[in-house]
């Protein structure tokens, strides 16, 4: 072995702590984090000159520079926002619905200090949470009551817990849905302390299906809108009419839950008709569930309407404490409801409703206009073309409606994989992300969800192509 021991070259903590160099990362960081990150960045350095013991000296000089990114670095926060163009407006696994702006401010305020969320100032005493949104709710889904909890899974669980603990829940083998994640019916059930009692068969469930399941141990009825696939052939469901009748003949409650849910008729959108929560507490369901952040538009919510008795024994369930909303989600859902007031300026102000029903003229106009910086950003290494496409809701949400889109197609001049891989990482190294999808050899990026094309443009000239 020739020259120092490298090892000895590595200078002590507390020389490093006391040296001028550190001053302003120790103003920056303070000093006890600033010490573990320094303690941190030593010991692996320690580690590679064990492996390596011919490690240059330079490479352990630049201690302060190491110990500076990695703090800036663990800062950075891991969730952040990104574009996205994958073709689903609905994308669970990137946030679901954008909030219009009014949401977002009511959130804002109401976070920054306090609020009256649980106290009656016209009386001076404790208050109900749900009481700032229950009327609106009230307004605009005809439900005699309305409350509110974390999502609608939760929503679910709570009506099972509350409605027929220890009994049996008679449901369609045709709607025993998994909603991806880890939300399946069957679970769900077993969770809430119910028993599932499957009705029919997969394709064809028949309302005679239903009096023959009944017995002394049933509890509740139960219709699962089928958000995520479609039964498609032979097939026979029973309705809604037909169920309620049913229990209303046998004293035994029925549960809708509609998954999506929404409150106005998609069809003046341009959009397939989806059962309206209305329409199926008109047609007899005595308790429906729905989720915030689907069609709604809103933040992440499950809102469960119904008849008053059954709604206020759900408020008096003990979970209901622990599946209660925030403050926050109060404030943004109320201001996405009050949209919901004026249907006709809906498109203009509700995003997703804004995505869903954005016509593929204007889909086409706004990827001309983003073109050219693509083309610009990836000269000698893809080509640029505009192409139709289609883009689905997501979440569930009529799961076989395929809007027509228009998405900037990139095509690798390099016709492997890799170079595919590669393009789609370098756009989700952007400081904002853009996510798209990537199918039959190509890049697609979905036009009708971008909402700022001068926010895409700007990044593209960073795309690190190396
Ligand atoms: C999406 C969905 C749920 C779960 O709703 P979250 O708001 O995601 O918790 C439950 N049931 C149906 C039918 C759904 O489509």
């Amino acid at each position: 072995m020739s020259g120092p021991n490298p090892l000895k070259l590595i200078p002590s903590v507390d020389k490093l702590l006391s040296s001028d160099e550190f001053l302003n990362i120790i103003a920056e960081y303070g000093h006890v984090r600033t010490t573990r990150t320094i303690r941190a960045v030593l010991h692996d350095l320690r580690a590679q000159i064990q492996i390596d013991e011919s490690l240059p000296a330079s490479s352990i000089v630049d201690i302060k520079t190491l110990v500076a990114a990695s703090m800036a670095l663990s800062d950075e926060s891991s969730l952040k926002e990104v574009i996205n163009l994958t073709g689903t407006v609905l994308h669970t696994n990137l946030g679901r619905a954008s909030l219009p702006t009014a949401a977002l401010e009511a959130v804002v305020e109401i976070s920054r200090g306090n609020s009256n969320l649980e106290f009656d100032l016209a009386a001076g005493h404790r208050g109900d949470r749900d009481d700032h949104i229950e009327a609106i709710l009230i307004e605009l889904t005809g439900a005699e009551a309305v409350t509110i909890v974390n999502n609608n899974a939760a929503a679910v669980l709570i009506c099972l817990n509350t409605f027929a603990l220890g009994q049996e829940v008679c449901i369609s083998r045709g709607e025993l849905v998994e909603i991806g994640g880890s939300f399946r019916i069957p679970d769900v059930m077993e969770k809430s302390g119910c028993t599932l009692k499957e009705v029919g068969a997969t394709n064809r469930t028949h309302l005679k299906d239903y009096q023959q399941a009944l017995s002394d141990k049933t509890g509740l009825l139960m219709k699962v809108h089928t958000s995520n696939y479609e039964i498609r052939g032979f097939t026979r469901e029973v309705s809604y009419e037909e169920l309620a009748s049913l229990g209303v003949e046998h004293n035994i409650p029925l549960l809708a839950d509609l998954g999506s849910g929404t409150l106005v008729n998609l069809e003046d959108y341009g959009l397939e008709h989806e059962p309206t929560v209305q329409e199926v507490l008109g047609a007899g369901a005595d308790v429906v569930t729905f989720s915030g952040d689907k069609l709604l538009g809103g933040p992440q919510a499950g809102i469960i309407a119904g008849k008053k008795t059954m709604i206020d024994a759900v408020k008096g369930n003990p979970l209901k404490r622990a599946l209660r909303v925030d403050k926050m989600t109060i404030a943004a859902l109320t201001e996405v409801l009050k949209l919901y007031r004026h249907p006709e300026a809906l498109l203009q102000d509700l995003p997703t409703l804004r995505y869903l029903a954005r016509q593929v003229k204007d889909i086409r106009e706004l990827a001309e206009a983003v073109l050219p910086a693509f083309e610009a950003a990836l000269k000698g290494i893809a080509t640029t073309n505009i192409v139709e496409t289609s883009s689905q809701i997501g979440s569930g949400a009529l799961p076989l409606d395929q809007l027509a889109s228009v998405a900037i197609e990139i095509t690798p001049l390099a016709k492997r994989d890799s170079a595919l891989v590669a393009l789609s990482k370098a756009f989700r190294e952007l400081p904002i992300p853009v996510i798209g999808r990537l199918q039959d050899g190509r890049l697609l990026f979905d036009i009708r969800t971008l909402e700022s094309s001068d926010t895409l443009i700007r990044q593209l000239p960073g795309l690190d192509l190396s």
